[in-house]
Formats: structure tokens, C-alpha cells, sequence
């Protein structure tokens, strides 16, 4: 039997003659590239994210790139953000020109300490991004207070945390930007990549919409010089195709994380995600933490469940950031979280016989 980390193929069957036919439209309509299946998606998901403007580009990549050249920062400027993301929300603040000074994370939430993000401001620092790690908003009240004493912007990435609240309030309203990733495995998924960024700012949505359709509005006007980042015709008619569907998969995502939460958490040794107050979580990963996690990942393993670590190395301990020197002590909750967590298979569709099948391994497992 076996129980896997996702099931993209059941969610497809599932909702196929949608997604069949919205391909199928967009090669009768010749519409592959911009044209009125982008625009519609672009409508859509703006009105989801509860923002003015939303830009589609080609991956959630590109759209924090995107946002930070919108923003102009530049060399010598420095911005904040969590020890514990994916490499591109690092990785684009340096090559928008600025460096990346990493934060720890608050030990129980996943998300960056808003202490340790007064402690690494200087006045070099222009901006904070906060990432809404594994589906859970971060701190905003304090993020957004720290940022407004020291008037910096905030961008949120939103990749792993599309329909998340804090305060009910969705995540992506409170900074001047906010990026989405798209990629198939994220809560939200393309068949392919595919990005956006959502702002209510006239000013940097026009500016994005220049950067990413290679420096101009208009055909052949190049105000600026641009990349080429586009969402495609294809993705955005299957995205438009998923959106609806998306309030009840993360309602299902919700309710397997309780169905976990419940199963396990008498268990010596694992710690389940806990969800600070006033926020919710949308569960792209439900990730506990266990000491002996590489032996627990091989028993499941073992008896066919799927697991991964998100991530083996926080980023200031990858080979990438060796030149700033970091030790794992600068970082002792992110650097001691990357020996323990687990992510456990979690997607919409999962039934209750897979979830008691990989609860009653881990009660097994001493
Ligand atoms: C997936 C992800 C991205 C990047 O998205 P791509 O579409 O894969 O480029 C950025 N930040 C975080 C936190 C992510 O999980």
C-alpha cells in the first residue's frame, strides 16, 4: 500500500475535465503566451490575495527578484530575513544587489523572531522579508511595527502560504509586496512553474509589470531594461481551473493536520507543529520534530510512507553563504531544527486509513 508525500495525480483525476479543458482551450485560442487567460488569472487570484494588483511572472523565484528591483535596491543595502526558507528568498536579494543578513527563527513557530530582527538592523538595512514558513503566517504586528519605527519595507513570501491568515487578516496585505510560487507541489500548483506578486501599489505594479516583460508596457517601448518572466497561457488557464477548488483543499489540509495533531501528540520524543494564537496555518508541510529524525524517516520508509526534510541545511550554513562566516550558535533554534524536523504526507486528498497507516508506524517506532 504505502502512503506518499503528495498525490498530484489524484488531485488531477479528480478535477479533470476541468483542467483538460481548460488546456484544450488555450491551444484553440492560440493564447500561449500574455493574451486573455493570463489577464484572467491575474483578476482572479488579485481578488483571492485581497489585493489591487496582482503580476504573474514565470516562478515564485523571479517574483521576489521582481519585487526587490521594483523597490530599487542596490548595493551596500542590506535585507533582513529567516535563517530557515528555500534558497531563492536569499539567493534574490543578493542578485537584486543587496546582501542578505539572516535571523533566527523563534524556536516554536518556525517563523523569524521579530527580537532577532531588531538586533540585526543597522543603517544600511532598506528591507525585511518574512516568510510564512511551511503554511504558518509570521509574526506581522511585530514585523510591521519594527519596519514602520525603522521605516523599512517588508515583502512577504507567500510561496508556501497561499489562504493564510493572521488576525484574519490574509497574508500578503500587510507588506508593500507579496510574492506566490506556484510550482506543482505548493498549495496552490501550476503543471509546470509559474509565479505572481501582489501589491496595492500603482507605482511598483507598473514598475514590476515593466521589469518582468523585458523593460516596457508597450511592444517594442522599452522604458527600462527588463527580464523575460512570464506566467504562460497554459498555466494560468490550469491555475484559474485550480482556484476555485483551493478554500476547500486547504479546509481538507487543515483537517488532516488535526487528524495528525490528535494521533500524535502523546507520543514521546515528537513535537507537533504548534500554531501561535491569532494566526492560521494552511499546512503546505506539516512538519513535526523528532531527535532521532533520520531513523524515525527510515522506519517509515521502510514500511512505504514518504517523508522529507525541509531543509537538510538552514541557508546561513549552506557552502552558498560560506563567506559570511555564520556558525550554527548564531542560529540556535533554526540550526537546531534542521536535525529534527520531519514532514509528514500531507495533501487535500489524503484519506483517513493513510494518516492512522503513518500514525501507528510512528507509535511504533522506539
Ligand atoms: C517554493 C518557494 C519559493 C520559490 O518558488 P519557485 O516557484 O520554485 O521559484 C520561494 N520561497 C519559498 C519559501 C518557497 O517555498
Amino acid at each position: 500500500m504505502g502512503v506518499p508525500f503528495a498525490d498530484l495525480q489524484l488531485q488531477y483525476q479528480n478535477i479533470k475535465g476541468e483542467i483538460d479543458g481548460a488546456i484544450a482551450a488555450v491551444i484553440r485560442d492560440n493564447a500561449f503566451i500574455r493574451g486573455p487567460y493570463v489577464d484572467a488569472f491575474e483578476r482572479e487570484f488579485a481578488d483571492v490575495a485581497e489585493a489591487k494588483h496582482c503580476i504573474s511572472c514565470a516562478n515564485g523565484t523571479d517574483a521576489l527578484y521582481l519585487a526587490m528591483a521594483a523597490l530599487k535596491v542596490k548595493p551596500g543595502d542590506e535585507v533582513i530575513t529567516t535563517a530557515h526558507s528555500w534558497i531563492s528568498t536569499s539567493a534574490m536579494i543578493t542578485h537584486a544587489g543587496a546582501t542578505p543578513v539572516f535571523c533566527d527563527t523563534d524556536g516554536v513557530t518556525f517563523t523569524i523572531d521579530p527580537r532577532a530582527i531588531e538586533a540585526a538592523i543597522t543603517p544600511r538595512t532598506v528591507g525585511i522579508i518574512p516568510v510564512h514558513f511551511y503554511g504558518q503566517p509570521a509574526d506581522m504586528d511585530a514585523i510591521m511595527a519594527i519596519a514602520a519605527k525603522h521605516k523599512l519595507w517588508v515583502i512577504e513570501d507567500c510561496a508556501q502560504a497561499h489562504l493564510a491568515r493572521y488576525k484574519g487578516r490574509q497574508v500578503g496585505s500587510f507588506g508593500v509586496a507579496a510574492t506566490y510560487s506556484f510550482y506543482p507541489g505548493k498549495n496552490l500548483g501550476a503543471m509546470g512553474d509559474a509565479g505572481a506578486i501582489v501589491t496595492n501599489d500603482d507605482g511598483i505594479a507598473e514598475h514590476m509589470t515593466m521589469l518582468a516583460r523585458h523593460g516596457g508596457l508597450i511592444k517594442h517601448q522599452h522604458q527600462i531594461e527588463g527580464i523575460n518572466s512570464r506566467l504562460d497561457g497554459l498555466q494560468a488557464a490550469i491555475l484559474s481551473a485550480k482556484l476555485p477548488h483551493l478554500p476547500a483543499w486547504t479546509r481538507a489540509r487543515q483537517e488532516a493536520a488535526n487528524v495528525y495533531d490528535a494521533g500524535l501528540n502523546q507520543i514521546e520524543d515528537v513535537t507537533v507543529p504548534e500554531v501561535a494564537s491569532g494566526r492560521s496555518h494552511v499546512y503546505h508541510l506539516y512538519t513535526i520534530r523528532h531527535p532521532r529524525r533520520d531513523t524515525l524517516a527510515a522506519h517509515l520508509s521502510a514500511n512505504g510512507v514518504q517523508t522529507a526534510v525541509y531543509y537538510p541545511t538552514v541557508l546561513p550554513l549552506l557552502p552558498a553563504y560560506s563567506r559570511f562566516q555564520h556558525r550554527p550558535e548564531d542560529f540556535p533554534n533554526a540550526a537546531g531544527d534542521q536535525g529534527k524536523v520531519l514532514s509528514l504526507p500531507m495533501f487535500a486528498e489524503i484519506t483517513a486509513d493513510q494518516q492512522a497507516q503513518v500514525i501507528d508506524l510512528i507509535k511504533a517506532f522506539h
